[in-house]
């Protein structure tokens, strides 16, 4: 632990799996109070018993040490929880306002909750294979969302006094986007559509709040080792195929992810804002 995040109070959104999970975890190791939504305190996909795979994204079971917990026993300091749907403007404001009342205020928004509805098919589906209710889904999971977080940590944000010895700065947006927000691929179009709007989303919000030192960056991660790629990461086949795509190989650990999450979320960062950061073990390149 560096400290480079001393002082700070985070929300993570999807913090309860995968990269959210790595990302709050980064986070708190460097120093900040962390505020983990999501829509369980802690689960993982379901194994369904007849194929033994997790087989539906929604199919979550609750498991192990929530997040929050982890960070207290782990790092000590406060951490919590909030229930929230991030599709819901409600929840999105009722967790900002439990975050600053718990933790005393909101310097980095981590927008990461999302889904791949493609990943829980056998095969690619086009457009004209694509549901309007598969393609609403990912639409306000993964962008609307995106959205939401901006809106309401921005409020929160412009009210408060800077910390000090941060250039100023008055917050901190890290929005988890994707390489399908650059590029298409594969039978994915309801989740690239959904990342290129938060890579847009990102731009816009830079643009507008950087005369009032809010930053706002995107990650956008390679394919990841997680629950969301847990029915591919079985299949040989489709293994070599990910395994070329990356040229430093393989599919990356959300913890690789993180570390990126917390340069963004840092002074390091200071004269950096708009930027869709790829963290793909080089997957942009080809
Ligand atoms: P994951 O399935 O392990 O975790 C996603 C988390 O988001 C879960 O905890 C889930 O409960 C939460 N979530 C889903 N819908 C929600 C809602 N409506 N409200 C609140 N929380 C909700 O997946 P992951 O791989 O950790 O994905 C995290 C982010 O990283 C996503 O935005 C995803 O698109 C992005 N990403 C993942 C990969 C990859 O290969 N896994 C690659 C690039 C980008």
């Amino acid at each position: 632990m560096t400290g480079r995040l001393a002082g700070k109070t985070a929300i993570v959104t999807g913090s309860s799996s995968g990269l959210g999970r790595a990302i709050a975890t980064a986070y708190a190791r460097e120093g900040a109070r962390v505020c983990c939504v999501d829509l369980y305190p802690n689960l993982r996909n379901a194994i369904n018993p007849e194929t033994g795979k997790a087989d539906d994204i929604n199919n979550r079971v609750s498991t192990g040490v929530p997040t929050h917990e982890f960070l207290v026993q782990q790092f000590g300091g406060k951490h919590i929880y909030v229930r929230a749907d991030v599709t819901v403007a409600a929840d999105v404001e009722a967790a900002v306002a439990t975050c600053v009342r718990e933790l005393g205020r909101l310097d980095i928004m981590a927008n990461n909750a999302g889904i791949s509805v493609e990943s829980t098919h056998v095969r690619v589906l086009r457009v004209h294979e694509t549901s309007e209710s598969d393609y609403d889904k990912t639409m306000a999971i993964n962008a609307k969302s995106i959205f939401l977080g901006c809106k309401y940590a921005i409020q929160q944000m412009l009210k408060q006094e800077p910390l000090p010895n941060c250039n100023g700065d008055k917050g901190w947006i890290v929005n988890t986007a994707s390489v399908q927000g650059y590029v298409g691929y594969l039978g994915t179009p309801s989740y690239c559509a959904s990342k290129g709007a938060a890579v847009q989303l990102t731009k816009q919000v830079a643009l507008d709040y950087g005369p009032d030192r809010i930053h706002c960056n995107a990650l956008c991660p390679g394919f990841l080792k997680t629950a969301m790629t847990q029915n591919l990461q079985g299949d040989a086949e489709v293994l070599k195929g990910i395994n070329a795509a990356h040229p430093l190989g393989g599919m990356g650990d959300p913890e690789d992810v993180a570390r990126a999450a917390v340069f963004l979320a840092s002074d390091d960062a200071r004269w950096i804002t708009g930027v869709p950061l790829p963290v793909d073990g080089g997957f942009l390149t080809q």
